[in-house]
């Protein structure tokens, strides 16, 4: 499980190898349009509820873990129940580019560009995701419901005496360390 530190790293390293190439991402719009959609897919973290209170249930201890861990606010529920669904997957990124670039369109003559750059960003946070997934992902949704795995246990596997917060202080530590080297690399290469 990348976490939000991993997506975004991601979505700054992309940025930076792009706006060297291309004049419509230069600045910081397109630096956070990179970092937005780099993590876009875990919006299945949220489900709308109807507006009647539910109040906190409980923090989950570990993903998958089932629906009753979850956190729950007037009409928005945060839970693990549709993580790692539909929105990890090519379609998913298929659908955005379509979106981004019906939308760029209306306002720019580059949409194809933005449109690239929205399904790059979305495909970057499916194969990280899919690289630590035990239960694999449905990267041909919605042609396939079928579940690709291809988890390496990157590079330190959960185990259960880790408990979940120090999974994910490691998975941030981890993720920190190779992909902020990744980006200092490219920041002097591309300088
Ligand atoms: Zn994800």
């Amino acid at each position: 499980m990348p976490t939000p530190i991993g997506h975004t790293l991601t979505g700054v390293i992309i940025h930076t190898i792009i706006r060297k190439k291309r004049e419509h991402c230069q600045g910081w719009i397109c630096l956070l349009f990179c970092i937005i959609f780099s993590s876009l897919p875990d919006i299945d973290f949220i489900t709308l509820t109807n507006l009647s209170f539910t109040s906190f249930t409980s923090f989950p201890s570990f993903p998958h873990q089932g629906a009753e861990n979850c956190f729950s606010l007037p009409g928005v529920r945060l839970s693990w129940e549709n993580h790692h669904g539909p929105t990890h997957s090519l379609g998913f990124a298929m659908l955005i580019m379509l979106i981004v670039g019906v939308v760029a369109r209306i306002f720019q003559k580059n949409w194809k560009q933005w449109s690239i750059l929205s399904g790059l960003c979305v495909i970057s946070h499916v194969l990280m995701d899919i690289l630590v997934t035990k239960k694999g992902l449905m990267l041909f949704y919605p042609l396939s419901t079928h579940r690709i795995i291809l988890a390496i246990g990157f590079p330190f596997g959960y185990s259960p005496e880790m408990g979940f917060i120090g999974f994910v202080v490691m998975s941030a530590l981890e993720e920190m360390v190779i992909l902020g080297g990744i980006l200092i690399v490219i920041w002097k290469v591309m300088k």
